[in-house]
């Protein structure tokens, strides 16, 4: 059982299962990355722990992976529709930085966050500002060929000359739902028609702006993905994936650029994953400045990043996920759980295949189960199960057990080998409390034990009720009173 069962994944394009069966012996991936006007929310970084899944898994069946995730830098507009401001320059008159600085400062905390959710590295993290020059030619061969027309809001894709044109959103049998999000660009000729190019309007000098054909003006945000992944991955790759919201409308217009460009017949590319959203709507936890709340509001709150990764892991990705303070609490649980399992495993055996686990005998038959919840369209889920049915099997041995942490821990990237208990301890820790907070700590106990010295009773008492209230907890010793928080 060498490659174990076969991987079947789900492929929006025809939705359903199908067999993976890779095209060479190194497979393209490419993934929609980070518009870095902003700093990502835990919903963008879902997409990342999804990619990343993949990757564990075509790792695991010893298939070779070539990763490619764009950094949008420039060509994102506000609207849907490619109209309006760059978000980059939006962004960057709200800050009063420079588009430069926004987008240097907002790709470092993405690529910490990533680095912290334990993500492997792509291969390449081309930036969409380095790639204009080839995406002019791309879109001067699509006008050349006919595909185009201009206006003075610049180049547009006439997805009228494209029959298949939405076949991955499956436009034509659902309706043309985007068309409602789409508002009027003056001398459109079908609503679905988009943006190559971006032409600045007479007076209104665009601070990221290049010279083209079409005048001064940027690309058209759809158009940098094709570019640049078929510059670093080739005509065609194997797998393309992204956030759900991708799938009705930038996906489509990828495909359709794509193919007319490369104009041999084959679909552009032949698996497409899509993750569904998270829902932040219930989440109680303070939202960071601007938005939604990210990585840095949960490890401020004392979540270890491993357990939100764990809480994204235990539901599959193309369910919808609702994050709670609830649900990370039992993720962060479950976390510490396993880690104090393995812990008297340690070290584990480096395994990153299912050929290098299948060298030592199978426990209890866990392999084969861990083998195949992956291979069932990356159920996570049930991997985790298995593990945690196996670190409780008394028929495995404490060898078995190394083998099948390790091997788990592959597909799961959670760190199992290294992650430190401590890390997980409560939520809030005494280091965090800041210098004020401290001493008004100190303050109330010292006034509590004044208390008690007179009899005052009911006044420590209140005091007592006080410390309660802030989480902390008032202990009397032969020293005199210690505390701590609970
Ligand atoms: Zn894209």
């Amino acid at each position: 059982m060498t490659n174990g069962h076969p991987l079947r994944l789900y492929n929006s394009l025809g939705r359903r299962i199908e067999d993976f069966v890779p095209s060479g012996d190194v497979t393209g991936m490419y993934s929609c990355g980070p518009t870095v006007y902003a700093y990502q929310h835990l919903g963008n970084m879902r997409a990342y722990v999804f990619a990343d899944t993949v990757r564990r898994a075509l790792r695991w069946k010893g298939i070779e992976v070539r990763h490619v995730v764009n950094i949008t830098d420039v060509g994102h507009a506000v609207s849907d529709a490619d109209t309006g401001d760059d978000k980059m320059e939006v962004a960057a008159a709200r800050e009063r930085r420079s588009v430069l600085e926004i987008a240097d400062s907002y790709t470092r905390v993405f690529f910490e966050d990533l680095k912290a959710l334990n993500v492997l590295p792509a291969a390449e993290y081309p930036r969409a500002s380095a790639y204009v020059p080839q995406m002019i030619e791309f879109a001067k061969t699509l006008e050349e060929r006919g595909y185009t027309y201009r206006l003075p809001a610049g180049l547009y894709f006439d997805t009228a000359n494209d029959p298949r044109y939405g076949e991955l959103a499956q436009l034509h049998a659902e309706g043309q739902r985007e068309a409602a999000r789409v508002e009027q660009v003056k001398g459109r000729r079908n609503k679905t028609d988009f943006a190559l190019w971006r032409t600045e309007e007479p007076g209104r000098r665009r601070v990221l702006r290049w010279d083209s054909p079409w005048g001064w003006g940027t690309p058209g945000w759809h158009l940098e993905c094709s570019v640049m992944s078929i510059a670093l991955l080739g005509p065609h790759f194997d797998i393309h994936t992204g956030g759900i919201d991708h799938r009705e409308l930038h996906h489509v217009n990828e495909i359709a650029q794509s193919e007319a460009f490369l104009a041999d017949g084959q679909p552009w590319v032949r698996y497409w994953l899509h993750n569904e959203f998270l829902q932040l709507g219930g989440a109680k936890m303070a939202k960071s400045a601007g938005g939604a709340p990210r990585l840095a509001d949960l490890t401020e709150a004392g979540y270890h990043p491993a357990a939100f990764r764990l809480f994204l892991l235990g539901g599959h990705y193309r369910s919808q996920l609702d994050f709670t303070t609830g649900a990370m609490d039992a993720a962060q649980a479950t976390l510490k759980r396993l880690v104090a399992r393995v812990q008297p495993l340690r070290p584990l055996p480096a395994i990153e295949t299912l050929e290098e686990a299948a060298r030592t005998a199978d426990p209890a038959g866990t392999l084969d189960l861990i083998d195949a919840a992956i291979s069932a369209d990356f159920n996570t889920a049930r991997l985790l199960a298995a593990l945690q049915d196996a670190l409780r099997d008394p028929r495995i041995t404490s060898d078995g057990q190394r083998t099948l942490v390790a091997a788990a821990d592959a597909l799961l990237g959670l760190g199992l080998a290294d992650l430190d208990p401590a890390d997980l301890e409560d939520r809030r820790s005494d280091a965090s409390l800041s210098d004020q907070e401290r001493h008004e700590i100190e303050q109330l106990v010292a006034e509590r034990t004044q208390a008690r010295k007179e009899r005052d009773w009911a006044r420590a008492d209140q005091i007592r009720a006080e410390l309660d209230a802030r989480g902390v907890q008032v202990t009397d010793t032969p020293e005199g009173p210690a505390w701590q928080l609970r």
